[in-house]
């Protein structure tokens, strides 16, 4: 038995169809922005494996940095003990945060790093006895996959057979220029019984690469801190250089409350989460009274390795190397974008940073399920390029090592694709 075949028997894929679906591709090894296949086929990996990659795969100096560590500590409880990677990285990321945010809270992923900034706001306020409990989010939003992140997000296929077991969320719509001031009244209207507002800042990844104003992002979250409703920006995919700046924040002039990072954190080589919060969070919990603690903690909560990977990575992204990288593939793709934007079968052409999202004017409908998304992918795919379109949009998120002429090649490949399907 080959390893597709072996896979079959054993293995339950994540957003995979039981029936019809192709099955998938072994991948044996993976260096820089290409994964080879068992056969020795080669794939530029041109969504960084999932948003997570940020360097390239198995770059020598995070390889290098986790050997080491491996050699020294594992592992180790976190609730009594601590470790080196775990502060360094902390002080590392506060570092280079909004100067608010002054506590790091290790989790595992990106649902986890958001179920903590969840519970840390409703707690914050159960601990001050007010009687905040209300949620506020975007409609289409993304937060994760458990329940809680599921319940924030906005309401989809994804999330149908769940719908009673899901708390309940105020949807409001994004800001733009014509709602803010109908939103702003949405917000003072709930304002006394709402505990927090969580959104993805500048970028709806799952919801199709879905961008709106910093400067009406901006009027809203002024407006939150009005009206004391605390903020969790969840930065999981804008964070660490995506937008063309280290976050989304670097964008915005309100620091949130609390915020929440995964994805390229590690530099996509581990699984961590990490929710940071401000130092007037924190206090809410510091008590002699044990029933004010926040009584959340994961197994391998700030896994030394994951922690050493993450140091590694951001030690990667704050050189100048990296800088030019990041600004090299903005300007790539805004030349592509003005030259594809008037192509008659694209809808609109989106790029915030190093994120490029094409808009096909599909005739089928924009679903995930639409059977221009399979198309799309499968001809990728032969051509030697993973990208996993959303629906009739796809989307370009290369690891910032991406060459200019694997970039072009990308660019070509979609023109042709636009010709050809
Ligand atoms: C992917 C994502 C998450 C969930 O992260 P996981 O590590 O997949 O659980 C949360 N928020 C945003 C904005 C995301 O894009």
């Amino acid at each position: 038995m080959n390893l597709t075949q072996r896979d079959a028997e054993v293995i339950w894929h994540p957003y995979t169809q039981m029936l019809n679906s192709s099955p998938p591709i072994a991948i044996s090894h993976a260096e820089g922005c290409y994964l080879y296949d068992e056969n020795g086929q080669r794939y530029i990996d041109a969504v960084s494996s999932w948003w997570v990659i940020l360097h390239g795969h198995s770059h020598p100096y995070i390889v290098e940095q986790v050997q080491q560590q491996l050699k020294k500590l594992d592992q180790v409880i976190f609730a009594g003990f601590t470790h080196e990677p775990a502060i360094a990285l902390a002080e590392t990321l506060l570092s280079i945060l909004p100067a608010n945010q002054q506590k790091v809270f290790y989790t595992d992923n990106g649902s986890t790093a958001v179920e903590v900034a969840l519970k840390m706001c409703l707690q914050y306020w159960y601990n001050k006895n007010l009687p905040r409990k209300k949620v506020l989010a975007f409609h289409n939003g993304y937060h994760g996959d458990t329940f809680g992140a599921m319940s924030v997000s906005g309401r989809s296929a994804w999330t149908t057979p769940f719908e009673s077991h899901l708390f309940d969320v105020v949807f409001i719509d994004l800001p733009v220029a014509q709602n803010i001031e109908d939103l702003k009244k949405q917000v003072t209207a709930l304002s006394n019984s709402l505990a927090c507002f969580i959104y993805e800042p500048l970028v709806q990844g799952s919801a199709g690469m879905i961008m709106y104003g910093a400067e009406e992002l901006d009027q809203l979250l002024a407006h939150c801190r009005d009206c004391g409703v605390l903020m969790i920006q969840d930065e999981v995919f804008t964070g660490f250089g995506r937008t063309g700046r280290n976050f989304a924040a670097d964008y915005l002039s309100t620091v949130p409350d609390l915020m929440c990072f995964s994805k390229g954190l590690t530099g996509g080589t581990m699984p961590l989460g990490v929710t940071t919060c401000t130092q007037h969070i924190y206090n809410a919990f510091l008590s002699a009274d044990k029933l004010k603690t926040l009584f959340h903690g994961h197994s391998f909560t700030a896994n030394p390795l994951a922690c050493t990977a993450a140091l590694a990575s951001i030690q990667l992204l704050l050189s100048a190397e990296t800088q030019h990288h990041i600004q090299r593939i903005c300007q790539q793709h805004q030349t592509f974008a003005i030259e594809i934007a008037s192509h008659p079968k694209v809808k609109e052409v989106r790029q915030t940073g190093t994120i490029l999202a094409i808009e096909w004017l599909a005739g089928d409908g924009t679903s995930y399920f639409s059977g221009l998304r399979d198309l799309l992918y499968r001809y990728f795919l032969d051509h030697h390029i993973l990208l996993r379109p959303l629906g009739n949009i796809i989307y370009i998120l290369p690891p910032y090592c991406i060459s200019n002429t694997d970039l072009a090649y990308i660019y070509q490949t979609i023109t042709d694709a636009l010709h050809t399907i």
